[in-house]
């Protein structure tokens, strides 16, 4: 018989090790039938352990590969390390450690808890981004992605962190509030939030811009094949409408204008032709090549106009590109004294060069149509410009037309727009655009947000970029691609990758590892690093000496996890035959806040593997068909951050109450997709519960009733609520479930609950309580482990109350109701004879002829009288 009081710590250690002994979750990957890849993104070690929100959110994953498990399936759920990468080395610098030191300590601790939270996780077959075995096929990636030309170098104008001292991608360039951060100055000073400010994703510190010389992969090239296969897959809506966001597909025409007196064009990019009417100027970017020739003095304007603009676009060139753009900020700019003409309705639109127009987005000129777009509103003030009305509401009266205080963004009615009055905007949109069109004025053209994707990183806890230049090739414009550069473009003159046998190029141990903050890297200081001899001609050149993003890292670690461990593991990044049975990945579980990193990134490496052949495309074009985002868990109200000193230490409470009351409280707070509110009350209340349960196994059996009705409903009915909760990820109320049975269960007289009802409860809490439904699996005398039992299964038809009311009619009119025993309701004649004996609706029978009776199984009786 049981013990009386539930000691978690001997309980929950004794079956770690059991099922560790047994190897319960390393499923045999040589057998794919039922095969359930569960995935939960893995951590970055950026702190010395876990916190309760890495505990929640692989919590969430763990329930549901067990669910899946009992439910047949051969369940993979493996669980490695993000180890390399700024947020890692970030953190060493933080507390005086060297990396690769401060990650072998943190691992095991991460390990430590991810165990003691008693996850299924393969602990055979872990990844370590870090390890040289892993980032050797990193590097390869790279040399696939350059062989491909989807990588190339060049000057670019890019986000830099003065803090992490290193470029940034764009997508890792986020406001103040996405990075949960007050926002920094380069000198690491708080300073107020403000429209349009950008700061870096990790260390909320302001971003400036640098022209420096980088790596990029063009994702860009992926950018319809990203987006199409959105429609594919079977994500949380909220991310794909991040990614779709974020490629930015937009329909535009390009419109040339001839430029008066002079023979020269300036060709504007819009998405708004159809206000084309209401254009009075036109705006260029300060670095566009226009621009530049009017500084030359290739196009003539007074000396005074050149210099302003010289030195407008001298001060432009400090400012980052969400402060150009952001709305509400005073305008400001340069007329040039040079018009175009609008050929719509041949009015001179003035000329201006600024900044609050980007080089990177459509051709580098807008025309300001100041009555319809807010910028150019702000703009056309500024400079005394008119603003004219060309759209309207659809019931505007004359007085909204003449009205030019206010910009009206919406679509509505076309007016002062000749040809175009009257129409719809969306109707004179295409009208515009096909006229500008048929006269050679204007060229439709598709256009997408999405920039190539950075990958340098001036820092040293990352890849070695696997490339090597050579000065000499260079010069004789030679590369690896040799003759075929036409294709791949100039970028790579001079370039050759590391050849693949001397791979990996590894990360040598260096003290000096701290970012300097000079545009290089720290392996830029060591000579003995990057020397080394041409590949092309065999003379001496140099290892590119930045390494790559730790994104890259991360966007292919679910391919090498089934083949960790198999014997060709250090010759391939992954085995074909494992990978053909076990990819791609079935659940994938994680944060939103990766939509346009990680979950972008990964699809796009997964489909130029799947393009070049290394991933058979029978296995499709998607990593992740299935992605379930999680929500955020919070504390007493308020976000957990390191400074508010709300961090909760998962530890402290496994301690305490045990991790199937921690695991239990976590999946009870709320949907899994909602924003979880931790509180210590709430954790105790979850021990009692637990120990509610166990007493109940304790009282269990001595004068048993093997049957009864009421007990045989509500186990039933707990059955079917928790195994369709469970389903949608509402772990909340699949637990509130369980509490009302253990409530009935309870309310039994002692020792007469028969065993039938508490092997259904065990089996129910074994996702939720895994060491805990272990120990009552084996005290209610079962052998194996009550993991690798069969999920209970409900009959629909005893989920049901035992009576059943069935109305009844009399000439179609409700008269009265009859309640019976179910399984009654099949018998006509009794129901019948019940409802003429039932007092409310005999009294509408008396003296009448009874010609016909309807009958509905058990929904409806209608008497016709
Ligand atoms: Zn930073
Ligand atoms: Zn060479």
């Amino acid at each position: 018989m049981v013990v009386k009081k539930f000691d978690h710590r001997a309980v929950e250690k004794k079956w770690q090790e059991i099922w560790e002994k047994e190897a319960l979750y390393t499923p045999k990957l040589g057998n794919p039938e039922k095969k359930f890849y569960n995935l939960w993104m893995f951590p970055y070690p950026s702190a010395e352990g876990l916190h309760a929100g890495h505990a929640y959110a692989s919590t969430g994953s763990d329930v549901f590969g067990r669910f899946k498990r009992m439910n047949g399936f051969n369940v993979f759920q493996p669980i490695g390390y993000d180890s390399f990468g700024i947020h890692s080395e970030n953190y060493a610098m933080k507390i005086n450690d060297h990396p690769a030191k401060m990650i072998a300590r943190t691992t095991k601790h991460y390990e430590a808890q991810m165990r003691s939270l008693g996850h299924a996780y393969d602990w055979t077959r872990t990844v370590t981004t870090s390890d040289s075995d892993y980032y050797k096929w990193t590097q390869w990636i790279f040399i696939e992605m350059f062989k491909a030309g989807l990588a190339y170098k060049k000057k670019a104008k890019v986000n830099w962190c003065p803090s992490c001292k290193t470029v940034l991608a764009d997508e890792q360039v986020v406001t103040p509030s996405a990075a949960g951060k007050e926002p920094k100055n380069a000198k690491g000073e708080v300073v107020p939030v403000s429209e349009g400010m950008e700061v870096c994703e990790r260390c909320g510190t302001l971003i400036e811009r640098k022209e420096l010389e980088q790596w990029f992969f063009r994702i860009t090239e992926y950018a319809e094949k990203l987006l199409e296969g959105l429609d594919t897959i079977n994500w949380t809506e909220k991310v794909k409408t991040a990614q779709r966001n974020w490629i930015g597909k937009k329909d535009w025409i390009d419109i040339r204008y001839p430029i008066d007196g002079i023979n020269e064009e300036i060709v504007v990019s819009t998405t708004r032709p159809d206000t084309n009417f209401g254009a009075t100027f036109i705006v260029i970017s300060p670095e566009h090549p226009f621009v530049e020739r009017i500084i030359r003095g290739e196009i003539k304007v007074d000396e005074e106009v050149k210099n302003n603009i010289s030195n407008y676009v001298n001060v432009s060139k400090s400012k980052s590109d969400a402060e150009r753009i952001a709305e509400g900020k005073k305008k400001t700019g340069v007329f040039t004294n040079i018009y175009a003409i609008n050929r719509l309705n041949d009015y001179k639109m003035p000329i201006y060069v600024a900044d609050f127009v980007l080089m990177s987005v459509g051709t580098g000129v807008v025309v300001g149509v100041p009555g319809h777009d807010r910028r150019d509103f702000e703009f056309a003030k500024e400079f005394n410009l008119p603003v004219k009305r060309v759209v309207v509401g659809n019931d505007a009266d004359n007085s909204e037309i003449n009205s030019i205080e206010k910009v009206m963004e919406d679509d509505g009615k076309v007016v002062n727009s000749g040809f175009l009055d009257g129409l719809d905007t969306n109707d004179a949109l295409k009208k515009v655009m096909d006229y500008l069109e048929e006269k050679y004025w204007g060229k439709r053209t598709t256009r997408y947000h999405l920039r190539d994707w950075l990958i340098s990183r001036q820092r040293y806890w990352g890849p070695p970029i696997p490339m090597i230049y050579c000065e000499h090739c260079a010069q004789e414009g030679k590369s690896f691609f040799s003759d075929k550069e036409s294709e791949v473009g100039e970028e790579v003159c001079g370039w050759y990758p590391v050849p693949e046998s001397d791979l990996p190029i590894t990360l040598p141990e260096i003290k000096d590892f701290k970012p300097e903050g000079s545009g290089k890297g720290p392996l830029a200081n060591h000579p003995e690093f990057y020397k080394t001899k041409c590949p092309g001609c065999g003379k001496e050149a140099v290892r590119e000496t930045d390494v790559s993003d730790t994104f890259l890292d991360s966007a292919w670690y679910f391919l090498r996890y089934p083949s960790v461990g198999s014997e060709d593991a250090g010759k391939t990044p992954w085995n074909t035959e494992i990978t053909g049975n076990w990819l791609p990945v079935d659940l994938y579980f994680g944060g939103a806040e990766h939509a346009v990193l990680h979950l972008m990134y990964s699809r796009f490496v997964w489909k130029m593997l799947v393009d070049r052949g290394f991933v058979d495309k029978k296995l499709g074009y998607e990593p992740f068909p299935w992605f379930y985002a999680h929500g955020l868990m919070i504390k007493d109200g308020a976000k957990m951050s390191k400074s508010r000193g709300n961090v909760v230490n998962p530890d402290e409470y496994i301690e305490k109450y045990g991790a199937d009351t921690l695991r239990l409280y976590l999946m009870f707070m709320g949907p899994m997709d909602g924003y979880p509110d931790f509180r210590d009350t709430g954790i105790e209340g979850m021990r009692k519960f637990v120990e509610r349960i166990w007493s109940l196994f304790a009282d269990m059996g001595s004068k048993p009733k093997s049957q009864s009705p009421q007990l045989d409903i509500k186990m039933h009915q707990t059955v079917k609520k928790v195994t369709e909760d469970i389903g949608q990820f509402k772990y909340n109320t699949a637990i509130s479930a369980i509490m009302e049975y253990v409530n009935v269960l309870k309310a039994q007289p002692k020792g007469e609950v028969d065993k039938q009802y508490l092997t259904a409860l065990t089996l129910l809490l074994a996702p939720f309580t895994p060491h805990l439904a272990e120990e009552l699996w084996k005290v209610t005398g079962n052998k194996d482990s009550v993991h690798v039992q069969s999920w209970p299964v409900y009959n629909p038809d005893r989920t049901m109350e035992d009576t059943i009311s069935v109305p009844v009619q009399v000439n179609g009119k409700l008269r009265g109701i009859v309640t019976l025993e179910r399984g009654k309701e099949k018998d006509k004649e009794y129901i019948s004879n019940m409802a003429k004996n039932d007092t409310k609706v005999s009294k509408w029978l008396e003296g009448k002829e009874i010609k016909k009776e309807i009958y509905i199984e058990g929904r409806l009786l209608n008497l016709v009288i």
